[in-house]
C-alpha cells in the first residue's frame, strides 16, 4: 500500500526508517541516536547502502549532504581506528565502515590521513629490527622444543 516506489532493500529490517536517516545527515538527532546510528552503519551492508542512496539523491536535489558530512567530519574514525585498517587487522564490518566512510562519502580528512598512515607503514615494513626479533624468538622456539 506504499504510494510511491520504494527500493526493496529499504525495508525496516534494519530498524532505522529513512526518515531517521535523513534526520542523521542533516545532524538533527540528538547525539545518542546518532551514536546508535553510526554502530548500525558500521554493522550494516545494506544500512550503508541505503545512506549511500540518500545522500546521491539529495545532492542531485541540489542539498549536498556529503559536502554537510565532509564538512563536519562526522563519524570519522579514529587515527587508530585508521591505523588498524592500513595494517589489515580490522574485523571487517569495520573495515569496510571506513571504506564507505572514505569512498563513498568521500571524506578527504580521514583520506589524507590514511595515505599518511600507509607511507608510515611502509617505511616500518623496511626497518629490519621486526624480522631481527621475530628470528630470535623462533630461535629461542626451538631451543626450548630441543629440551
Ligand atoms: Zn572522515
Amino acid at each position: 500500500m506504499a504510494e510511491h516506489p520504494s527500493d526493496p532493500a529499504a525495508g525496516p529490517s534494519d530498524g532505522v526508517p529513512d526518515a531517521e536517516l535523513t534526520a542523521y545527515l542533516d545532524e538533527l538527532l540528538s547525539a545518542d541516536r546518532a551514536a546508535a546510528i553510526e554502530v548500525r552503519l558500521r554493522e550494516s551492508p545494506g544500512l550503508r547502502q541505503r545512506v549511500a542512496g540518500l545522500i546521491r539523491r539529495r545532492d542531485q536535489g541540489g542539498h549536498s549532504v556529503g559536502e554537510i558530512w565532509r564538512r563536519r567530519r562526522l563519524s570519522c574514525p579514529s587515527r587508530a581506528d585508521l591505523g588498524a585498517y592500513v595494517l589489515g587487522v580490522l574485523e571487517p564490518a569495520h573495515a569496510e565502515y571506513i571504506r564507505f566512510h572514505i569512498h563513498t562519502v568521500g571524506c578527504r580528512i580521514c583520506e589524507a590521513n590514511l595515505v599518511d598512515l600507509e607511507q608510515s607503514c611502509r617505511k616500518g615494513e623496511q626497518d629490519p629490527e621486526p624480522r631481527r626479533r621475530r628470528f630470535f624468538e623462533s630461535s629461542a622456539g626451538r631451543l626450548a622444543d630441543r629440551r
